[in-house]
């Protein structure tokens, strides 16, 4: 731990002087330099992918029942969607 410790502050000092700004990869916490990485914050494509895919099925998750698309009552919607309108009215 304190070589591991010593290490990384000499790492930090090292891109101190050098005016880098180190960040953490969102994904996989590798130290990447933010000025020169053009996948920022990510130290990659890859980790940029891996990602959004994550908050793309976290987004799309559907929770309890599964949805049949062929079964999605979209007359029904259009007309109670009328119904309302008519009702305000
Ligand atoms: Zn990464």
């Amino acid at each position: 731990m304190a070589i591991y410790g010593k290490l990384a502050l000499e790492m930090i000092l090292y891109f101190a002087m050098a005016k880098k700004t180190i960040v953490l990869c969102p994904a996989c916490s590798k130290k990447v330099i933010w000025e020169e990485n053009p996948y920022r914050p990510f130290c990659s494509e890859r980790c940029r992918t891996i990602d959004l895919g994550d908050w793309a099925s976290e987004k799309f998750k559907i929770p309890g029942e599964k949805v049949n698309p062929d079964n999605l009552p979209e007359e029904e919607q259009e007309s109670s969607e009328k119904e309302k309108t008519s009702k305000k009215k």
